[in-house]
């Protein structure tokens, strides 16, 4: 952090007084001052965690770390704004009701699939729910009782690979991109360890860079996007012979069939199966070549359906990675799956409100202090 010894017990009292920190075991050392070890004190402390996607809305309850504390309960995604918050708010009760052990809910993390202005928290367009300039906060704020934070999911899916999981990223000299792969594609973009936002909050937004211009029907309104190649829509759209069109870019239904049952097809020698999951990895690659040729991450992370068969896509992807990405090294960089049952969007959602009670506000919301300011709230 670049602070001084002195800074750093201050900054720690605050915390231990808020009872956000808490101490531990005293380690042994050789000389000197034995050192105490400090853990964040999540015991009785929940946040909500919402990842709203066009095919369903799924939500659970997490502690502080991101580590879930219940099941993940499903419910149908309601596109109109306003339906799905009275849809959400009594779930959000019940899940804490049943939750007893949890005496303070810090917040409600939401990630949606689109663009959100970073101060506002509004959705400025999130084309597969076809939302335009949608405040969700305000009116979930109000049904729940609780703060309200929203973001991008490939955003948040990048915040918390940093911030909960670490695995070496804590590193403030980082860049790491997360790809997010679901009804859309979601890319989030943290550079020299900060998340990139862009001066209209659409940095990143590579589902929407074009791979062909007379492509695939996009459901941005435009054609060729990487979406409309890579996305679970447009991978079943192959399996199924369908070549897009206004059906590919309609909600699909959460009883139908799905990537993992096409997965299942794959793996029980369905050659069509075999071959939409292998032509999806070219697409991911050349998409994949595009983002590292704009940031030259040191690590991209890939969450989503189409990882359960990676087996299929790695070939076909590394291919077409190393057709365009100009430099064996740019070719070959490192590629982590996170897998669906870690729930990185979830995971994300909740490092929405741990982070910033924790990190400096510059590093997570621009400087933004007004989200800081919101105590938790008693249930
Ligand atoms: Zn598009």
């Amino acid at each position: 952090m670049g602070v001084r010894r002195g800074a750093i017990t201050l900054i720690v009292n605050d915390l231990l007084e808020r009872h956000l920190l808490v101490e531990g075991a005293i380690a042994e050392t050789v000389r000197g001052r034995k050192p105490t070890f400090l853990y964040i004190d999540s015991r009785g402390r929940g946040i909500v965690a919402v990842d709203i996607r066009a095919s369903g809305t799924f939500l659970m309850l997490a502690d502080l770390s991101g580590k879930p504390l219940s099941g993940v309960v499903r419910l149908k995604t309601v596109g109109e704004p306003c339906g799905l918050v009275a849809a959400l708010a009594p779930r959000i009760r019940s899940l804490l009701a049943d939750h007893p052990e949890i005496e303070v809910c810090e917040g409600v993390g939401v990630v949606v699939p689109g663009m959100v202005e970073h101060t506002t928290m509004r959705v400025l367009h999130a084309p597969t729910l076809e939302w335009r300039d949608v405040d969700l906060r305000e009116p979930l704020a109000v049904a729940t009782g609780l703060p309200v934070q929203i973001e991008n999911s490939g955003r948040a899916c990048v915040l918390a690979q940093a911030w909960t999981v670490r695995d070496g990223v804590a590193d403030a000299k980082t860049d790491i991109v997360f790809v997010s792969v679901s009804d859309g594609v979601g890319v989030g973009v943290m550079v020299q360890g900060e998340l990139l936002r862009g001066s209209h909050n659409i940095a990143g937004e590579f589902g929407h860079l074009p791979l062909s211009l007379d492509g695939p029907p996009c459901s941005c309104g435009a054609n060729g996007c990487w979406e409309a190649y890579v996305s679970n829509r447009a991978l079943l759209a192959r399996y199924f012979g369908r070549s897009g069109g206004p059906g590919a870019a309609a909600p699909t239904d959460d009883r139908a069939f799905t990537v993992e049952d096409l997965v299942t097809r794959a793996r029980a020698n369905d050659a069509r199966a075999v071959a939409a999951i292998e032509t999806t990895g070219h697409y991911l690659g050349m998409g994949l070549a595009s983002v590292i040729k704009a940031l030259d991450p040191s690590r991209v992370y890939i969450g989503g359906e189409i990882t359960l068969a990676w087996d299929l896509v790695e070939g076909r992807l590394r291919a077409a990675m190393a057709q365009r990405a100009l430099t064996p090294a740019a070719a070959e960089t490192e590629i982590r799956l996170v897998a669906a049952s870690e729930y990185p969007r979830l995971r994300g959602a909740a490092a929405l409100i741990a982070a910033p009670a924790f990190a400096s506000p510059n590093a997570w919301f621009g400087g933004s202090v007004a989200n800081r300011k919101q105590e938790p709230a008693l249930i």
